[in-house]
């Protein structure tokens, strides 16, 4: 392609809105617009990514004998109904109406439509399995877009889905999506872990989400210093160590705390650490009340509470519950005295070795001193109820935990029976007997991993793409096209390439030699070839973006370099 009629609007300066440095770059570099907040479109360099992307997941996709199809993005809401989703998804999901004034959504995700499918096409387990993917425009109204295409409101999507008759079969239907995720992240030059998620009433090995590590990702991820382990801040799991403390329990002594509200306060009042005092939170989990205490200085996972108690829903209670439920003040609950209160208590295994803690004496601006499980008050349950922590041991291996952040760029995700039997998508097995298929899901964020791999690879002067997915391989650069041995050598080496089988944008602009310098780097090509002062030599300088290496090669050597250097970028 020729620089000088590709549309490449440029920007000098960094646009006010963009936050991160993919953001500004996609915009600075001319590879995307937006329209209107969290509405992107792609400019021509930009949508050549894009298809370099959609292609890797496609050939993924397709190796892993998934079959691609294409569903609408519109979507009637009586199928929406069907599942519960209609209410169940809130604002997120954009509704729209036609002339008959019918409801229809715009598609954030396709489970209902491809359940219908499979429930008018597949009837018998002589048809399964099966796996149905698509790559296709997805609408969320999100609450705050923004990072540019990393949360927008249209996006593109991979999402794929099986269909299989057992446990098992879906077992293996998810290896093979994890599988081929793991290729394709690969191959788009990413940095990425996959990471064991919360898969909520499913439990077990039922959920990964794909995470490209960044500093500005909105996840947490609990990795192992020294074994592949890592997990999702709300499903790592805190070994237990058992540590009781030798100290022997004191009597209980009630203190006037005034002002005191926080963890911090209270620890310094007193004088004590703040492991030595217990937080009491109270919450309704579905139709019940449950007093959950953890330690001063551990933060408490209500995932993790919420999954002991099997829970569909989980909320702190309210000022007015605190009081009506436990009779205290918010500020000073504690667990002492809450015989006959309609309140189930339970506690972190931390909380099981501790003696002489601090805790809410259940009244305001009171605190109670030497506290001891056991003898000043029962819990029913001890669970794994906190976060973990840096520095905790790694529940596989044992070694130290890590924390990073990461952008979750796809999720893989056993289903189960939860559409198949809402939506009545039956089969017939071998004996004959109508039963649920059992479905799985699994999403790639097209766009998403444009921009997180532009996150990862990019310096003060532009983007650094990985040879897979650049919009050329190549930029030859004529310095100075009215030099006349300049322009003929770079024109003929711009024809050689091609007739090579490169991918090259060449910049034939009558441009100053800066200028075009300056698009390169920020447009961030893997490779550069300068046509200039030793063209009449037959001489160019080739340079690396990654690395900034360069050297003078004489134009016979040329293919045999790019040959050799091409293949590691
Ligand atoms: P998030 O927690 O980031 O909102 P999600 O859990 O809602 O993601 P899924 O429903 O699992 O996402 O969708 C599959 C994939 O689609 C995600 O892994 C992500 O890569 C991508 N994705 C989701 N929401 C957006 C968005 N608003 N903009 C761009 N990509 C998105
Ligand atoms: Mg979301």
């Amino acid at each position: 392609m020729r620089q000088s009629s590709l549309f490449l609007p440029t920007l000098r300066e960094v646009p006010s809105e963009a936050e991160i440095a993919s953001h500004q770059l996609m915009l600075r570099a001319g590879f995307i617009r937006q329209l209107v907040s969290g509405v992107y479109s792609y400019l021509p360099l930009g949508y050549r990514v894009l298809r370099k992307v959609t292609q890797i997941v496609r050939e993924e996709m397709d190796r892993s004998g998934a079959q691609e199809i294409s569903m609408p993005a519109i979507q009637p809401a009586e199928l929406w109904q069907e599942t519960g989703r209609w209410e169940a998804y809130g604002p997120e999901l954009m509704r729209l109406k036609d002339r008959h004034d019918r409801s229809f959504v715009l598609g954030p995700t396709h489970e209902e439509v491809v359940t219908s499918i499979a429930r008018d096409g597949i009837n018998s387990y002589k048809k399964l399995p099966v796996n149905l993917y698509q790559i296709q425009t997805k609408y969320r109204d999100e609450v705050r877009p923004r990072f540019g295409v990393i949360r927008s409101r249209e996006f593109i999507m991979k999402d794929a889905y099986s269909f299989d008759t057992t446990r098992e079969g879906l077992d293996r239907s998810y290896q093979a999506m994890y599988d081929a995720y793991t290729r394709i992240f690969t191959r788009c030059g990413m940095d990425f872990r996959a990471v064991d998620a919360d898969a909520g009433a499913i439990g077990g090995k039922g959920t990964h989400e794909f995470m490209a590590l960044s500093d500005i990702g909105e996840d947490t991820i609990a990795y192992c210093s020294s074994c592949n382990y890592a997990a999702n801040l709300e499903k790592a799991e805190v070994v237990y160590q058992g540590q009781p403390s030798e100290e022997a329990a004191a009597e209980t002594e009630r203190i006037h705390t005034p002002g005191v509200k926080t963890i911090q306060q209270l620890a310094e009042f007193l004088a004590v650490p703040a492991e030595n005092t217990v937080k009491s939170l109270l919450f309704k989990l579905d139709q019940q009340y449950v007093l959950a205490l953890i330690r001063g200085d551990h933060e408490l996972n209500d995932v993790k509470l919420k999954n002991m108690f099997d829970a569909n829903v989980i909320s702190m209670a309210s000022e007015q519950e605190v009081k009506d439920i436990l009779g205290s003040p918010v500020g000073f609950v504690g667990p002492i005295g809450l015989e006959g209160k309609k309140v189930t208590v339970v506690a972190d295994h931390a909380v099981k070795d501790m003696v002489n803690a601090v805790t809410g004496a259940g009244e305001v601006d009171y605190h109670l001193k030497n506290v001891t499980p056991g003898k000043d008050f029962s819990v029913q349950q001890y669970g794994d109820l906190r976060n973990i922590k840096e520095g905790d041991p790694c529940p596989q291996c044992g070694e130290e935990i890590r924390f990073a952040r990461g952008i979750e760029v796809g999720h893989v995700f056993k289903l189960g029976t939860r559409y198949s039997e809402k939506m009545k998508a039956t089969f017939l097995d071998e004996q004959g007997k109508e039963k649920p298929m059992i479905m799985g899901c699994y999403g790639i964020g097209i766009s998403r991993t444009v921009a997180a791999v532009v996150e990862q690879n990019h310096d003060e002067n532009g983007i650094i793409w990985p040879r897979s997915i650049a919009p050329f391989e190549i930029h030859l650069i004529a310095v100075n096209v009215k030099n006349e041995d300049q322009l003929k050598l770079a024109e003929s080496l711009y024809e050689t390439l091609l007739a090579a089988g490169y991918e090259v944008l060449y910049d034939d602009r009558p441009e100053r030699a800066g200028v075009k310098f300056k698009d390169a780097d920020l447009v961030g090509l893997p490779l550069r070839i300068t046509v200039g002062a030793k063209a009449a030599e037959g001489v160019v300088e080739c340079k690396v973006r990654k690395t900034g290496e360069s050297e003078e090669l004489s134009t016979d050597q040329l293919l045999d370099y790019l040959k050799a250097t091409l293949s590691k970028l």
